[in-house]
């Protein structure tokens, strides 16, 4: 109660100024975080009230609310399409975060401003400036910041075409909004159009389709026109391509409709433009050319200066049409100069393919194959950058498919070279009949561009793929704790067909790296980070082949050791300890000596089967005695050999306390010590 009351008092001014209905209880970030939500159903309406509340934003008013303000008075500019105000309002954001030496505030108008670059075209720099500032987005480890900044650099990615790095980002993203204390759903909503939009781009219609549906259904309920405007626009843009025409226009009228009624003016542009779209597919140029014009008009008016390209395109397609084709031609070509000078490339290439389409429906076929070819060396761009990415996958696939052959993931590396090689092969083909075509016409080139186009398709899939079910932990490279639990189901279906016996058990060595709170606040999270990533490499480097090394969770590690004997684990923790101890690691300019303490047994364990002691009992055993080794002083690993007692005498014991079952003559442990470490036993 007091809390409220104190909070009353000083927002007395405050709430005199606001207009509407308010409840006297509220605070002022819960009353910004209404207006958030109000601007979701009224922007003009959310727009005006907050901007009444910017008198009341003055120094005595508390910073994070100052922060906050700004920060939602830019979404809702930008939504009302008033770029000027919104680019001053990230200025004073910026401003204030550096006055305040915020880095939260710094990130949220760092992304703000990235997310207007792009927006005015110029995608490449917001992707250079939001990297720049990635570490420090992280170190705030502030999921609104996060969100933020991982939708900017998703849009950005996005629009340059490098669609699997543009899904990571939008499922960062969509993480981060999950986790936001303050306008969870319309970050969540937006996340899931961010990720609407790469299945889009990457003509994935299935999934854009489901992903957009679980959107309107989000923005009906939270009542949010905005979303919901621009969900209906995603839907009619699938509808589309599925060769739907008529639910598609349905989808666009719904959309242009939200789009006048809550006075959104980039929504109208992009509804009339794609009805436009719609009227070209139809072949019916004059309607297309009133749509794209009117479209023309709107994103001028909101100064969305990709949409004018894509409009004036239009308006270039829809001359060419009507047979108009130089003047069509040479809206096209600013269009295109355009998204050149943008670097968009995934929008220019569609456009040169587009203008192919209309020049060969106009039997000039010369032009058309000119107008390919251009087509086809930004086509090339796009593959090699792809191609990069999928090889250095694959490398990363085949160095751990070497470890642990025969499962299952090298079935979805097959695919994946599969499609790898198909796509090479295919592009060959492409590049030899190129020569050939000038001579022959535009035809052929089409089809077989079409089906490289597919091949790729299936390439950047079977990449996604592998990014959705990764076994992978994205710092260090190593097999995450997931597909661990993936091999010990497998072996529990083996143990139940009794194949496991005694005679060649596995080992499990469990590792935590030694005051790892210190390494970070003396080399920073980043410096952490690549501690972690120094650690993995000399793991990898010490194990057998056969071995696997996981990161089990934050700084901790799994050593999986198939067939290792007692004298084999022993000699292991000897090698770990000494590769991660004796040599220091070099990090930002600092040198540090990292250690590390281990718990480490056999499964089965001591003889006991597998139904008695599984293996999350033995994990729980193994965490024991690392801990046993943090008691007694770090830089050191203990195993557990064997158990003296019965079996259900010991294990109520050991499960509890592993010193006292070691005190008790219960069990046999050894000790393994790191370089220059005293003996505790
Ligand atoms: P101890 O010797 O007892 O293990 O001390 P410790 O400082 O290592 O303690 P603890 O294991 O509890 O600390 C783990 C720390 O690791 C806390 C967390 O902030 C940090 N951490 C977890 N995951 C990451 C990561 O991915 N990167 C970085 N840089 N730090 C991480
Ligand atoms: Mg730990
Ligand atoms: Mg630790």
């Amino acid at each position: 109660m007091a809390k409220a009351w104190q909070c009353f008092i000083g927002l007395g001014l405050l709430l005199a100024s606001l207009q509407g209905a308010v409840l006297a209880q509220q605070t002022p970030l819960d009353r910004i975080e209404a207006l958030q939500a109000l601007s979701e159903k009224d922007n003009a309406d959310a727009l005006n009230q907050l901007v009444a509340l910017s008198p009341s934003m003055g120094s005595i008013t508390p910073y994070a609310v100052r922060r906050d303000y700004l920060n939602a008075l830019i979404g809702v500019q930008v939504d009302a399409a008033k770029m000027g105000d919104a680019d001053a309002t990230i200025a004073k954001l910026q401003a204030l975060a550096q006055e305040n030496k915020d880095d939260i505030g710094m990130v949220l108008a760092t992304s703000r401003a990235a997310s207007m670059m792009a927006l005015a075209g110029k995608s490449e720099a917001a992707i250079v400036k939001l990297t720049a500032i990635e570490p420090i987005a992280f170190r705030t480890a502030n999921p609104q910041a996060l969100w933020n900044f991982y939708s900017a650099l998703g849009n950005a990615q996005l629009t340059v075409g490098r669609f699997e790095l543009a899904l990571a980002s939008a499922l960062k993203g969509l993480q981060f909004a999950k986790e936001h204390t303050q306008g969870e759903t319309a970050a969540h909503m937006r996340s899931l159009n961010l990720i609407a939009n790469v299945y889009m781009a990457m003509t994935n219609w299935d999934k854009a389709l489901q992903v957009v549906q679980e959107g309107l259904v989000i923005a009906t309920e939270a009542g949010s026109v905005k979303l919901a405007g621009t969900f209906y626009l995603n839907q009619g843009a699938i509808f589309t391509s599925l060769g739907r025409a008529k639910p598609a226009l349905e989808s666009y009228e719904k959309a242009l409709k939200i789009g006048q009624q809550a006075g959104l003016v980039g929504l109208q542009g992009t509804a009339l433009n794609n009805i436009g779209d719609g009227y070209l597919i139809a072949k019916n140029y004059p309607k297309a050319e009133v749509y794209a014009r009117q479209a023309l008009l709107k994103f001028q008016e909101a100064g969305e200066m990709g949409g004018v390209a894509t409009a004036q395109s239009n308006v270039g397609f829809a001359l060419i049409g009507q047979g108009k084709v130089k003047e069509g031609v040479s809206e096209v070509r600013a269009a295109i100069e355009f998204n050149r000078e943008a670097g968009a490339k995934a929008d220019q290439e569609e456009i040169l393919g587009e203008l192919g389409r209309m020049y060969e429906a106009a039997g000039m076929y010369r032009e058309a194959v000119a107008t390919i070819r251009e087509q086809q060396a930004l086509t090339a761009q796009l593959f090699r950058a792809d191609r990069e990415k999928s090889v250095a996958t694959l490398q990363e696939q085949f160095d751990s498919v070497q470890r642990q052959k025969q499962i299952e993931w090298l079935a979805r590396e097959n695919s994946l070279k599969d499609a790898e090689i198909s796509n090479q092969r295919l592009q060959k083909i492409v590049t030899a009949l190129g020569a050939v075509v000038t001579i022959m016409g535009g035809v052929f080139i089409f089809l077989l561009y079409r089906r490289v186009k597919k091949t790729n398709q299936k390439l950047r899939e079977a990449n996604l793929q592998l990014e959705f079910h990764s076994v992978r932990d994205p710092l260090t490279g190593l097999f995450n704790r997931r597909s661990f639990l993936d091999l010990m189901g497998r072996r529990s279906i083996d143990s139940k067909t009794g194949r496991r016996g005694d005679d060649n058990p596995d080992g499990l060595m469990i590792l935590d790296v030694d005051f790892f709170k210190n390494i970070n606040d003396t080399l920073g999270h980043a410096g952490g980070d690549v501690v972690l990533v120094e650690i993995a490499k000399r793991l990898n480097n010490t194990v057998r082949d056969t071995d696997i090394v996981m990161r089990w969770g934050g700084e901790e590690f799994l050593i999986y050791s198939p067939k290792a004997n007692t004298e084999h684990l022993k000699s292991l923790a000897h090698r770990v300890l000494k590769v991660i101890g004796e040599t220091p690691m070099e990090v930002a300019g600092k040198s540090m000596t990292i250690t590390v303490t281990g718990g480490f047994l056999s499964l089965p364990f001591s003889g006991l089967s597998e139904t008695d002691c599984n293996w999350e009992k033995a994990m729980q055993i193994a965490d024991m005695a690392l801990y046993l080794g943090k008691v007694n002083g770090r830089n050191r690993a203990y195993g557990l050999n064997r158990l003296l007692a019965p079996f259900e005498q010991v294990m109520p014991v050991l499960e509890r306390d592993i010193s006292a079952a070691l005190k008790a003559g219960m069990v046999e442990l050894v000790e393994v010590l790191g370089p220059q470490t005293e003996p505790q036993i």
